[in-house]
C-alpha cells in the first residue's frame, strides 16, 4: 500500500539526476535516478556524494567521509536484529521506527537506483531487511549488499513493498535469496500468516524478477513435491533429484492453481503469470465452461491444470535452473528458525561443497 500523498513519489524519471556518482565504501559507480537529498547539503549538481557502506550517511566532502569511517558506529555490526545467516549471507530485520536515520539515509542512497517506487520518509511504519556478506576469512568486515523493505501492517498482504540490490552487486542472484526471504518471513506458512505478494504494480525490472522467481519456487515445488518424494529429499544431498523411476510413475500432474499458491505462498494471480512464462501448462480435458480458456491457453484462479513433470525438468535445464532453493530453511534464526534445528543442522553439515 503506497503512503497516501507521498510528496517524493516519482512516476517517470527525471531526465536530470541531482548525483551522478555516488562513492559507497571504495566503489564508484553512476547512479541511475534523482533522489531527494536535501539541498542545503547536497548541490544539485553534485558529481560524487560519499556514501558510509555501514549507516549510509552521506557528505559531498571527502574528507568528512574519510573521517566518518574511522567512528561509524556500525562499522562492524549492522543495526536490528539477524534472522538469516547461511553461507556468507545474512539478513537482518531493522525497525524503522527505531533506527529513523538510518532507514532514511539508506531511503535517499536507494532512491538513486530506483524509478517508480517511493523513497518513504514515514519509515516508522516499515521494517528494512538488510543483505549482508561477510567472507569467512574476514570476520570483522561485511558488507550491505541491498536490502527490501515491508510494511508492518499491509492491508495487501504485501509481503515487500521495495526491493534493490545495490549495483555492484546485481547479477549475482541475491534478489531471489532476498525474494525467498520475503516468503518466509511473511509467516504464510503458519496459521496466522496470510499468503502475499510484492507491492504491485513492479517496475518492468521488479517484473522480470519477480516472473523468474516465481517460476524457479514453482519449479522446485512441482519437481520436489509432487512426485511420490519424500521430505527427506531437501535435507539429503544424494537424494536430491526426483528419480527417473518416479516420474515414469507419474509422468503428469494434476493440481489446481489455487494448491500451487497454497503451496508456496503465492498468490494465484503470481502463480499464473508464472505458469504462463514457464509455458508447461497442458490443455485437460476440455469442459465446456472451461473450452474457451484451453484453446486460447488461458489459466485462470482455481482451474485444474495438467503439467508433465518432464517438461518442467525440461525448463530447469534450459533455464539453468539448481534444485537446490538459494534461501535454506536452517538459516533462518529466531522465530522464523525450523523447529528441530538441530536435525537440520545435522544433515546440512553434510554439504560442503558449496
Ligand atoms: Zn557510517
Amino acid at each position: 500500500m503506497a503512503p497516501p500523498n507521498n510528496p517524493s513519489s516519482h512516476t517517470k524519471p527525471p531526465a536530470h539526476r541531482n548525483v551522478k556518482h555516488v562513492v559507497l565504501g571504495d566503489l564508484l559507480f553512476k547512479t541511475w535516478y534523482q533522489s531527494i537529498y536535501p539541498e542545503e547539503l547536497v548541490n544539485k549538481d553534485t558529481d560524487r556524494l560519499y556514501i558510509c557502506r555501514w549507516c549510509f550517511r552521506y557528505s559531498c566532502d571527502a574528507d568528512a567521509f574519510a573521517k566518518h569511517t574511522q567512528v561509524c558506529q556500525h562499522r562492524t555490526t549492522p543495526p536490528g536484529t539477524k534472522v538469516y545467516d547461511h553461507g556468507g549471507y545474512a539478513v537482518w530485520e531493522v525497525d524503522g521506527d527505531k533506527n529513523k536515520l538510518y532507514a532514511q539515509n539508506l531511503s535517499l542512497f536507494a532512491k538513486l537506483f530506483l524509478d517508480h517506487k517511493s523513497v518513504f520518509f514515514d519509515v516508522a511504519s516499515f521494517l528494512y531487511y538488510l543483505l549482508t556478506f561477510t567472507d569467512p576469512h574476514d570476520p570483522e568486515n561485511y558488507y550491505i549488499l541491498g536490502f527490501f523493505s515491508k510494511e508492518k501492517l499491509s492491508w495487501d498482504a504485501n509481503n515487500l513493498a521495495c526491493i534493490l540490490i545495490f549495483p555492484p552487486y546485481q547479477r549475482k542472484q541475491l534478489g531471489k535469496l532476498l525474494m525467498g526471504v520475503s516468503y518466509k518471513i511473511s509467516d504464510w506458512e503458519k496459521d496466522s500468516g496470510l499468503i502475499g505478494g510484492p507491492e504491485k504494480p513492479l517496475s518492468e525490472m521488479g517484473r522480470k524478477s519477480y516472473s523468474r522467481f516465481w517460476e524457479e519456487r514453482i519449479a522446485r515445488y512441482l519437481l520436489l513435491h509432487t512426485s511420490d518424494t519424500e521430505d527427506s529429499e531437501y535435507s539429503s544431498p544424494q537424494k536430491q533429484k526426483p528419480s527417473k523411476a518416479s516420474c515414469k510413475r507419474q509422468p503428469h500432474e494434476v493440481v489446481t492453481v489455487q494448491e500451487i499458491g497454497l503451496a508456496t505462498g503465492m498468490l494465484t494471480e503470481d502463480v499464473i503469470t508464472a505458469l504462463k512464462g514457464m509455458g508447461i501448462v497442458e490443455p485437460t480435458t476440455p469442459s465446456k465452461k472451461r473450452k474457451s480458456n484451453q484453446e486460447t491457453g488461458e489459466v485462470n484462479d482455481g482451474e485444474t491444470v495438467m503439467i508433465r513433470i518432464s517438461d518442467v525438468l525440461e525448463w530447469t535445464k534450459a533455464h539453468h535452473v539448481t534444485w537446490r532453493d538459494p534461501v535454506r530453511d536452517e538459516g533462518f534464526l529466531g522465530r522464523w528458525a525450523p523447529r528441530d534445528m538441530h536435525e537440520i543442522s545435522d544433515s546440512g553439515s553434510d554439504e560442503s561443497d558449496e
